[in-house]
């Protein structure tokens, strides 16, 4: 009771309207007297995760399936979005969740691999005898002698898969997405992103499928690479984003769109409050809170603040990277691939392992949801491409990005630019927060971070960790659970996505 009374004239300010951000928002409202106010630098709800509606043709960026092992966050959202039931019926309501079969494969030598890779007789025939000789041979050495300590990437994928699988099907794809080597890379990504998997493993589980009935959406015990439900709501992530939002406002908070927050001021370990600019008029304004839950990018962060801030973490900050994404929209009649039996592919997203193209996946939006195509006869795809925001790909105009993937994709026989009818391009700065570089030293700043008493880093970007949207989530809401317990360590804010209860392996 005294906490609801002391917590009344409270104000927390929320930066940014992503999954985290809009989460603390519905947290603080439903377990709290604090009054949230977001602060959303663009017009969208949802962030990365956010749906773009382009004549009716919706594009979710990076294909966001919606899992997780936590059944705090399943219940969440399905307190928000109900799933798809003999009762809640896709067809007849816009409110729902779809359960969907997971399909995605791996497209290289012109040929569909399972993923995740298979050693099924189909796939060692793909690869030719001398491959799978060397697969084996150099998969038994690592066996015996695996790399110790294991501190890179390509150490941490050569103990698991050999040299061979690895040079096959992991350097190649890895190294568009990070613009990197894998050496380069810290072993602690493949530990969140690969996890559970091994050639082991992938053995075990082909035979369990073989065994197994049908695979609900409770996902617990199966490794995140292999899931083969999940969730997705009708009209793409930003569905359930937008849904959030209209809740946070209907119970007492504010989302303001247009406000980016360029100033965080501080008094002692405390922040005391925000300035924030409109991009579009120049007009700034000053927010004050009692306390801030910050999700825009940690680099971001250190420059905002007028603190005195160290010269090894305001070095450290400025030195983060990140990995930038383009997706190109395409419209089109059909697709030059097929199924075995000559039906239209139904993969949710392929990774195109090609070293003679640039893009780097392919999704198929129309096998994520029906709805997310305006024309059911078409097909709308999106080519992802993996860059650095200001390099030679990110540089290029639109007109040109279209034409670099109509021409990708028709080099390796998957579509025939004369059908394509309609195209668009959407940038996106920081989808992925790089773990190599100054990353080395970020336990510098999230000590220096973690001082002020009322700032909560959480999220992706927020945290520079590679969350999921349900990591995402979990850290704000492990977030309020601290203030409404008046815990005032954050520890446990950092251990999720970390420590083995967020591992899909026990
Ligand atoms: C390619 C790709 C595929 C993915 N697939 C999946 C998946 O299958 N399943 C899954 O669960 N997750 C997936 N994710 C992860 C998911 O997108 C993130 O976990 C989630 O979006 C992170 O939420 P967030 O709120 O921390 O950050 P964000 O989504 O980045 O949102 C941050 C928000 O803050 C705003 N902002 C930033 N700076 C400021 C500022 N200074 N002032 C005001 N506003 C600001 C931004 O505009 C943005 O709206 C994927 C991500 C990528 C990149």
């Amino acid at each position: 009771m005294l906490m609801s009374l002391e917590m009344s004239s409270q104000t927390a300010i929320v930066i940014g309207a992503g999954p985290a951000g809009l989460t603390a928002a519905c947290e603080l409202l439903e377990r709290t007297q604090i009054r949230p106010v977001v602060l959303e630098r663009s017009e969208f709800m949802g962030g990365i995760a956010r749906t773009v509606n382009y004549k009716g043709n919706r594009i979710d960026i990076g294909g966001h399936r919606f899992f997780s092992k936590s059944d705090r966050v399943m219940q969440w959202w399905f307190d928000i979005l109900p799933m798809e039931s003999a009762g809640v019926r896709p067809d007849s309501v816009d409110r729902v969740m779809l359960v969907r079969s997971r399909k995605s494969r791996i497209y290289f030598l012109r040929k569909f691999f399972d993923y995740p890779i298979r050693l099924t007789p189909g796939t060692l025939a793909k690869l030719g005898a001398r491959r799978t000789l060397r697969i084996g041979l150099s998969y038994l050495w690592r066996a015996l002698f695996p790399v110790r300590p294991e501190r890179n990437l390509e150490q941490f994928f050569t103990n698991r898969f050999g040299s061979e699988l690895y040079r096959t099907f992991f350097k190649d794809y890895t190294e568009k997405v990070w613009g990197v080597p894998c050496d380069r890379i810290s072993a602690e990504w493949g530990s969140q992103r690969v996890k559970g998997l091994s050639v082991a493993r992938t053995v075990l589980h082909f035979f369990r499928q073989i065994f197994r009935k049908s695979a609900g959406v409770a996902q617990r015990g199966t490794e995140t690479s292999l899931i083969e439900r999940f969730l997705y709501p009708k009209y793409g992530p930003g569905q359930m984003w937008e849904e959030v939002a209209r809740r946070v406002g209907s119970k007492g908070g504010q989302v303001l769109t247009g406000w980016e927050v360029r100033g965080i001021h501080c008094s002692g370990r405390r922040v005391t409050a925000v300035t924030a600019v409109n991009p579009a008029t120049g007009e700034a304004r000053r927010f004050e809170g009692d306390c801030f839950f910050s999700t825009m990018a940690v680099k971001d962060l250190v420059r905002a603040l007028d603190a005195d801030v160290p010269p090894p973490v305001r070095e450290t900050a400025e030195a983060l990277e990140y990995r930038d994404f383009i997706t190109v929209g395409l419209l089109a009649d059909r697709l030059e691939v097929h199924e075995t039996g000559g039906g239209p592919i139904e993969d949710n997203w392929i990774y195109i392992q090609e070293p003679d193209v640039l893009v780097g996946r392919l999704q198929l939006f129309h096998n994520w949801s029906p709805y997310l195509a305006a024309d059911p006869s078409k097909v709308w795809i999106g080519l992802e491409y993996f860059c650095f925001e200001g390099d030679s790909l990110w540089t290029r105009t639109d007109a040109e990005l279209v034409e670099l993937a109509k021409t990708e994709l028709e080099r390796i026989g998957v579509l025939d630019p004369a059908l394509v009818r309609d195209a668009t391009v959407i940038r996106t700065q920081k989808t992925y927060p790089a773990y190599f570089g100054a990353y080395e030293n970020f336990g510098v700043l999230r000590e220096y971070l973690d001082r002020f008493e009322n700032l909560y880093l959480i999220g992706r970007n927020g945290m520079h960790r590679y969350n999921n949207q349900d990591h995402s989530m979990l850290t704000a809401m492990t977030a309020v659970d601290n203030i409404v317990a008046g815990i005032s360590s954050k520890e446990n804010i950092w251990a999720v996505n970390t420590e083995e209860e967020y591992h899909e392996e026990k």
